[in-house]
């Protein structure tokens, strides 16, 4: 099986609007979550590369579109991406802001020719949330496969993981469907300790490389 090397990332862009995204070339994979799931640590954990989370984290970039991008060894001018959505679920978020991201993920996830899936992550101990089932829904719609990443489970014993696990794909056959027949997958997942990575890079090369 083809390889790809996620240590070859570099950041490209951070956009608002589609007039500014990089060229819709190649394949690209869209990272989303709510604020404060590990997102960024994902990131970092994949890319080996600290800097890129930085750049997103950047004041004024956070509620930007940051795309990134990963040397393509395997065929050339073929660009692979990696794409951080700004994080959902702020505390106190403005009306006006919400409907600003929604809109602004909404362009996106349904222009984008180049998104072959999306990674959702969740913080294992809380489970889904209103949004989460949101943006499940609208993933569904569009017809864009996802795969749900049940962050830190290194906070939880391996009991505890297996409950969490279970009861989350209990809800979401309630909520979504049969899982395999939306497109939807999940696996248990440690930015801090690594645990779940390679499941992870196995899934990215599978929806990356053609
Ligand atoms: P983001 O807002 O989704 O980008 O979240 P960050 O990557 O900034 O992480 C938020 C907080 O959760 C930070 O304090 C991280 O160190 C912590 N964190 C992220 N992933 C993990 C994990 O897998 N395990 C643990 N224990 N903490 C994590």
């Amino acid at each position: 099986m083809k390889k790809i090397n996620f240590n070859k990332a570099q950041y490209t862009n951070s956009s608002v609007s589609c007039k500014t995204y990089p060229q819709d070339l190649g394949h690209e994979v869209a990272i989303v979550g709510r604020s404060n799931v590990g997102k960024s640590s994902l990131i970092n954990k994949l890319t080996g590369y600290k800097r890129l989370a930085k750049v997103s984290k950047t004041p004024g970039r956070t509620q930007c579109i940051n795309f990134f991008d990963i040397e393509n060894e395997n065929i050339v001018d073929y660009p692979l991406r990696l794409v951080d959505l700004p994080g959902y679920g702020y505390a106190a978020v403005h009306a006006s802001v919400q409907e600003k991201w929604d809109s602004m993920m909404a362009e996106y996830l349904t222009k984008r020719k180049s998104l072959k899936g999306l990674l959702l992550i969740i913080d294992i101990r809380h489970l889904l949330k209103k949004l989460d089932l949101e943006l499940l829904t609208f993933a569904k719609q569009i017809n864009v496969p996802i795969h749900l990443i049940l962050n830190k489970s290194d906070k939880l014993s391996k009991n505890k993981i297996h409950q969490s696990e279970s009861k989350l794909r209990k809800e979401l056959k309630a909520q979504i469907g049969d899982l395999q027949q939306n497109n939807i997958s999940v696996q248990v997942f440690s930015a801090s300790n690594g645990s779940g990575v390679l499941e992870l890079e196995d899934l990215l090369c599978s929806w990356l490389l053609p």
